[in-house]
């Protein structure tokens, strides 16, 4: 199989810019190479994460860089808690309100001198939702959650921005909210590309003029009225995505705790291996069935523009990876994603009377509507089976809204099993110990809902 070093595909992939896209244009790309960096939550972590991210700027010390960064750690979790708390009434705000702060001031003790500037520019952030907390809760719980757990990554990026300074790293902050316009759509709010990429282009260009990076927020956006937006969870590395795309970056680099994309998760399975290249329509296939390794809104925008991606160890940063590219015929190991908590909901009509296309319309629609991601579906003559993500309070929304003309069961506790590339062997070795609710096959991709069944064992006693 063919290697490409990461530099030699970036040359190979601008040069196909210059000779077929861009000749002739003022395109940013043909004055300057962008790369695209996206640190997530876990390369941030803690002060020895943030001193990584600096060793690993420092090999890219003479590329121009867009740095986007998440949330430290665990604390867009945590800042979720605040909003549920805030919403109770509960009083425990304030206490998980310090809980945060207490994290991000620790770290800024470890990683600056005393008396530095960095505790006011991180005290006068939070001062923005300690005012939120004050006043009575909105009635729109998701504009709320946006404009509050938006915090997490302003905090990160400052933080990160200032360490970079300190290090003599050339770098400057930038507000995303600049850049990223979006919709209203508070918890998954939809990109306006073409004023988005215009944004991008125009705030960049100065600052590149004077700055080699510039470090700045995943995760959010801005409406037309600058409130606040969030692009759904997980969305930084979409937000690196939406950079690339924007400014035709010549690379997208997402660095992350694992050694590259693998065929399942280490957590879960021994023995996986990194996969060295990946074809963007195989990871867009991968995420879609639940790879966590990257947002599945990633892809598209690289694709559209042939930007490569690299998945990179964060700890092994000499190591490129693996490259997601427009590959066509590459051959693949099976790969394993387990999606655990999972329900099938069982639908019929009482009056038996289930074909009619409007009543699958219709179940579609409150599907949408109760947001149940179905990952699995089926219909019979008289019933509709369906495999979502078990959301209880969704769930019991839309069993509600079927209304009496429906019956719904509920089938708890499931793990959903998708294999791609699979083989009969590996098939046979994920059903062990397993009841096979629901199986299906397509020619690359096999699916099951499975639950787990303890393992039966005969006593040595009987009692009979
Ligand atoms: N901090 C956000 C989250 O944890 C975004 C991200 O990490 O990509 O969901
Ligand atoms: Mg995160």
């Amino acid at each position: 199989m063919d290697y490409y070093p990461a530099d030699l595909l970036d040359f190979i992939c601008n040069f196909n810019f210059y000779g077929i896209f861009a000749v002739g244009s003022k395109n940013i790309n043909l004055e300057m190479q962008i790369k695209v960096f996206k640190f997530g939550g876990a390369s941030v972590k803690d002060a020895n994460g943030f001193k990584n991210v600096g060793e690993i700027l420092k090999l890219y010390q003479q590329d121009k860089l867009i740095v986007v960064v998440s949330a430290m750690g665990k604390t867009t979790n945590a800042l979720e808690e605040v909003v549920k708390s805030y919403y109770a009434q509960d009083g425990k705000v304030n206490n998980l309100l310090e809980e945060i702060k207490n994290n991000h001031f620790d770290l800024i003790n470890q990683l600056f001198p005393a008396n530095n500037e960095v505790t006011d520019d991180i005290n006068d952030t939070f001062v923005e939702i300690e005012w939120i907390l004050e006043e009575p809760p909105h009635e729109d719980y998701d504009y709320t959650y946006d404009q509050i757990v938006s915090i997490g990554e302003m905090l990160s990026s400052k933080i990160l921005n200032h360490y970079l300074n300190y290090l003599k790293i050339n770098t400057a902050w930038m507000d995303v909210r600049d850049i990223i316009l979006t919709d209203n759509t508070y918890r998954d709010a939809k990109i306006i590309w073409d004023v988005t990429q215009k944004n991008a282009q125009n705030k960049t260009k100065p600052l590149f003029e004077k700055y080699n990076h510039l470090v700045t927020q995943g995760f959010i956006g801005s409406t037309t009225e600058n409130f606040t937006t969030t692009l759904g969870r997980e969305g930084s590395d979409y937000t690196a995505a939406i950079m690339s795309y924007c400014l035709d970056a010549s690379s997208m680099h997402i660095w992350k705790d694992v050694p590259g994309v693998l065929t399942g998760d280490p957590r879960i399975f021994d023995e996986v291996i990194m996969l060295p290249r990946l074809s963007y329509k195989e990871a867009i296939e991968m995420t879609y069935y639940g790879a966590k390794v990257i947002h599945p809104k990633t892809i598209k925008p690289l694709q559209n523009k042939q930007i490569p991606l690299y998945v990179r160890p964060f700890l092994d940063p000499k190591s490129e990876g693996t490259i997601i590219s427009d590959e066509k015929e590459l051959s693949y190991p099976p790969v394993i994603v387990i999606e655990p908590d999972q329900s099938l909901l069982h639908i019929s009509t009482n009056d038996f009377s289930f074909a009619a296309e409007h009543h699958l319309s219709m179940i579609f629609a409150l599907l949408a509507k109760c947001r149940l991601k179905v990952n699995m579906m089926r219909n019979t003559a008289i019933s509709f089976s369906v495999c979502v993500n078990t959301v209880p309070d969704r769930i019991k929304k839309f069993e509600k809204e079927l209304g009496s003309e429906f019956k719904m069961v509920a089938d708890n506790d499931l793990e959903l099993i998708t294999i791609r590339h699979f083989n009969e062997d590996v098939l046979k070795d994920m059903k062990e110990n397993k009841l096979v609710l629901f199986e299906e096959r397509l020619s690359e991709t096999v699916q099951i809902v499975v639950r787990n069944l303890p393992k039966m064992k005969r006593k040595d006693n009987p009692n009979v």
